[in-house]
């Protein structure tokens, strides 16, 4: 299939109230190009510097969103443009993120991740660490940052039980933390592999690439 047969194929699956995030991350333009062409306005990098180099040359209705782990030097290259930050994990990036927002007279959207895999490799916080950034008052004092919700990655295992389960707590967390900030409105999880469990358990947001680029050549 196509790149722009599988996106009419999510779009047409999709429930309304989740956004679909078109991962490009390795793609070239030509690739993203045909997704823009079908329509789709959507794309997650993982990369500020690919994110950047897309940026330049795609047109400037794009919705970017960086899924990937971020470095704090590197945010200055992405704050001009991007839409949703979804990997923040500390207070120090949260508020080098919220400096470079403000020298663009931006306010910049930001998930937490939330750790919720068993692996030792995924990135995140855990709720506790979340709860107590949330509620520190130089966080809430922040202008150019709003956190608009949650993320996270489930373990990468066949094993369905144990997905579903890592998403039901990410969206246990999500409920406990919209209740006390009305911004809380993304929970950003499911991939190809996963997307449909995370959907079952409330997911608004997914990222997907394989499953409509194709796989990647790294
Ligand atoms: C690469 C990536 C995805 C998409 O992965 P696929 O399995 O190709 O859908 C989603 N989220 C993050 C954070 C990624 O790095």
């Amino acid at each position: 299939m196509t790149i722009s047969e599988n996106l009419k194929h999510f779009n047409s699956k999709l429930p309304t109230n989740v956004t679909l995030v078109a991962v490009t991350k390795t793609k070239p333009v030509s690739d993203l190009m045909e997704a823009y062409n079908a329509g789709h306005r959507v794309f997650g990098e993982n990369k500020v510097q690919e994110m950047e180099q897309k940026w330049q040359e795609m047109p400037k209705d794009i919705q970017w969103h960086m899924i990937g782990h971020v470095q704090r030097n590197k945010v200055k290259y992405m704050a001009p443009f991007v839409s949703l930050i979804h990997a923040v994990d500390s207070d120090k990036l949260l508020k080098e993120i919220n400096k470079e927002a403000g020298k663009n007279d931006r306010i910049i959207n930001c998930l937490l991740q939330i750790k919720i895999a068993e692996e030792e490799s995924k990135f995140g916080m855990s709720e506790e660490d979340a709860t107590n950034l949330l509620d520190s008052e130089e966080i809430k004092n922040l202008k150019n940052v709003s956190i608009v919700g949650l993320m996270g990655m489930a373990t990468f295992t066949d094993n369905e039980q144990q997905i579903s389960e890592e998403f039901k707590k990410l969206k246990n967390t999500f409920d406990h933390f919209k209740e006390k900030y009305n911004q809380f409105t993304i929970l950003s999880m499911g991939m190809s592999g996963d997307y449909k469990i995370a959907i079952t358990n409330g997911s608004t947001m997914i990222r997907v690439g394989s499953a409509i680029f194709g796989e990647r050549n790294y």
